[in-house]
């Protein structure tokens, strides 16, 4: 089989994770697998290079970060493959440039585009393990271009795609994707399969186990990927195209206690305002989530809607500027808020999720500020400080009894 393995910052952290997970390398490199081991850079290293940048020049361009950060993802496959050399399997390290990963010229965030596979195919047959960088690409400049935070994910996925192989295992410090975050909810449980595009939901709600990209480009090229633990021999969430029979009716819980509704009351009520409100904040890069728009009444109407909670002064700065032109009375904030949500492949099919998940809150004394709703999510804005007892009573209604 050809498999691609990629092993995350905290599984090669030091001397002795690299050998343990060099062990297991080993391990499968025996049982006749062909080989391609992705790297994140050890630790917390990508941070620290942030910081050493930061101290030279806190506004160091996106050309010279990459340079830099690309070194980490470099330290940790050589590292490795003289691990590998060292417990006596042949293994060679490969950058981005090396392997042709080939990306857009958005540094800090750029795309891959291709990957030249004649490097990587020589080496497979000459049997080495071929230990490539994640995280980086190089554009048609050779420039090197990093894939944004998290992105080693991305160039695993992209390479298993690329060369058609047979598994991704995506080895991480958690043992699989769970249905809520167990130090929120105690019940939470592994999954040991999710869909795409659950796991797509999951992931832009916040699960930190996958980069949102790779389970894009998973699903794109019908990847099969496995996130499992570098630590123990646990089978880990197998991440796939589902079936409609087998889709769960939620597979997820997620809370985001990072958010803020903002409320701009008194508008006229005419075609054209939210069309204002929302352009004015798209073009500052503010993006926006929950909205709810109020009837209108004597010719005004409110709207409300949520944002990252980071963003929140940013937004109510660019309201404020433009409140000649918006014509509104007053503009309300709450941070105290949070976005409870499930996520489910079988909701698409089920009538009445909604209610009972609004019944659940209901049993708690919880009340909804705002709601939104997807084919396969149902996210609840509620005040902060009832946001883990709200996910706790949604697990409850959903999961915890299902198996
Ligand atoms: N080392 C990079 C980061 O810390 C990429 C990765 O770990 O996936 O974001
Ligand atoms: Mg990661």
């Amino acid at each position: 089989m050809l498999i691609v393995m990629k092993f995350g910052g905290t599984s090669v952290a030091n001397a002795e994770r690299i050998f343990n997970v060099a062990n297991r390398i080993v391990d499968s490199y025996r049982k006749g697998n062909k080989l391609i081991v992705v790297l994140s850079a050890q630790g917390d290293t990508t941070d620290e290079l942030i910081e050493k940048a930061n101290e030279i020049n806190p506004d160091a361009s996106k050309r010279e970060l990459d340079m830099l950060l690309s070194t980490g993802e470099q330290q940790s496959v050589a590292l490795m493959a003289m691990a590998l050399q060292k417990l006596g399997v042949p293994a060679v390290s490969l950058n981005a440039q090396q392997c042709g990963i080939f990306s857009t010229s958005t540094h800090s965030n750029a795309r891959i585009k291709n990957i030249a596979t004649e490097r990587i195919s020589k080496e497979l047959d000459a049997k080495n393990i071929v230990v490539i960088t994640g995280f980086q690409g190089v554009d048609r400049n050779d420039d090197i271009t990093t894939l944004g935070r998290g992105g080693s994910d991305t160039s695993a996925v992209a390479l298993a795609a690329k060369l058609n192989a047979d598994l991704c295992e995506i080895y991480t410090d958690v043992d699989g994707v769970y249905t809520s975050d167990p130090r929120i909810v105690k019940s939470a449980r592994k999954l040991s399969v999710i869909g795409y595009d659950e796991m797509l939901e999951l992931a832009s709600l916040g699960a930190k186990v996958l980069h949102n990209r790779s389970v894009e480009l998973a699903k794109k090229y019908n990847v099969n990927l496995v996130v499992r633990s570098s630590l123990t021999n646990d089978e880990g969430t197998i991440v796939k195209e589902e079936s409609a029979l087998e889709k769960m009716l939620v597979n997820g819980v997620a809370v985001d206690k990072d958010v803020a509704r903002i409320a701009v009351c008194n508008l006229k009520d005419e075609p054209g305002i939210a069309f204002a409100i929302f352009s004015i904040l798209a073009k500052n890069k503010v993006s926006v989530d929950i909205i709810l728009q109020s009837i209108g009444r004597k010719n005004t109407k409110d709207i409300s809607f949520t944002v990252a909670a980071g963003d929140l002064n940013e937004a109510l700065k660019i309201l404020e500027e433009n409140k000649q032109r918006l014509g509104y009375s007053e503009i309300l904030h709450d941070e105290e808020v949070a976005k409870v949500s499930i996520v489910g492949g079988g909701m698409a099919t089920n009538a009445g999720v909604a209610a009972s998940m609004f019944e659940a809150l209901y049993n708690e004394g919880i009340n909804i500020k705002m709601i939104s709703t997807s084919e396969i999510k149902i996210s609840v804005l509620v005040s902060e400080k009832d946001a883990d007892r709200a996910a706790n009573a949604v697990h409850e209604k959903f999961i915890f009894n299902e198996k």
